[in-house]
């Protein structure tokens, strides 16, 4: 499976800082040896389209679960597509536990997507504590069971398992952690779970190699290190190798 290394900017990079971003990116790597793909702002996203150089897919870091209507400061799915993405970020750590969006919502939101054809990157991940009281199984199931009839409509779709202990932290989980996680999601996926599982928290390009090593690792959603053009495409790099 070609690995895949994925930039979530958050509420980073307006169109400016975007376009001195992409002038500044340009990983050493073949042309389709990596699947690389960039969640900007919305605000970003045509100053992104605009400026890259290389051959990247964008995406939407959330979308609302209707097409359209009286939802203020949200963009459908058909919307998102309409500008230029082709993939959605569904079930961040940060929507989950900073929005207080719910697993349900997770759900109708791969639904929204299936339906404007574009492709949900769906996170999954368990806290520290959940982890700590040997949780990890029965969250990591219950999180992947609010998805998957929706996720069986789409023709294409992604999951990441980001522990959210390690989301911004510095805190990585080990690759044979991660193994464990990805091994849970996939089983848990069943005949959806030939997809690409990306690892995510705290990947830099000092651990990005070991954990796109280690079983069941497909490739990686960066945060932090993906803002610096050179320190990501020196993660591009490592996933090329
Ligand atoms: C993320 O935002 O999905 C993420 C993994 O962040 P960081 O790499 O900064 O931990």
């Amino acid at each position: 499976m070609t690995r895949v290394v994925a930039g979530n900017w958050k509420m980073h990079h307006g169109p400016r800082a975007t376009r001195q971003f992409f002038s500044d990116f340009n990983p050493d790597v073949r042309p389709g040896a990596v699947r690389v793909a960039f969640f900007p702002p919305d605000v970003s996203l045509r100053a992104a389209r605009e400026s890259v150089r290389i051959l990247v897919e964008f995406g939407v870091q959330h979308i609302h679960w209707e097409d359209s209507g009286a939802f203020t400061g949200e963009t459908s799915a058909g919307m998102a597509k309409d500008a230029g993405a082709s993939l959605a970020l569904i079930g961040h750590s940060e929507r989950r536990h900073v929005f207080g969006e719910t697993d349900r919502e997770v759900g109708l939101k791969v639904e929204a997507a299936a339906r404007a054809g574009l492709v949900p990157v769906v996170c999954v991940g368990e806290l520290l504590e959940e982890r700590k009281a040997g949780r990890l199984e029965r969250v990591l199931r219950r999180q992947v069971a609010a998805f998957t009839a929706p996720l069986g409509q789409c023709d294409r779709y992604l999951v990441a398992y980001e522990p959210v202990w390690a989301i911004g932290t510095g805190e990585t989980a080990t690759p044979a952690d991660a193994s464990e996680a990805h091994a849970i999601v996939r089983s848990a996926l069943g005949e959806l779970g030939g997809c690409p599982i990306l690892y995510g928290g705290s990947v830099k390009p000092a651990n990005a190699a070991a954990l796109m090593s280690a079983p069941d690792v497909d490739g990686v959603l960066v945060g932090g290190a993906s803002l610096d053009a050179r320190v990501f495409a020196r993660i591009v790099e490592a996933a090329a190798t």
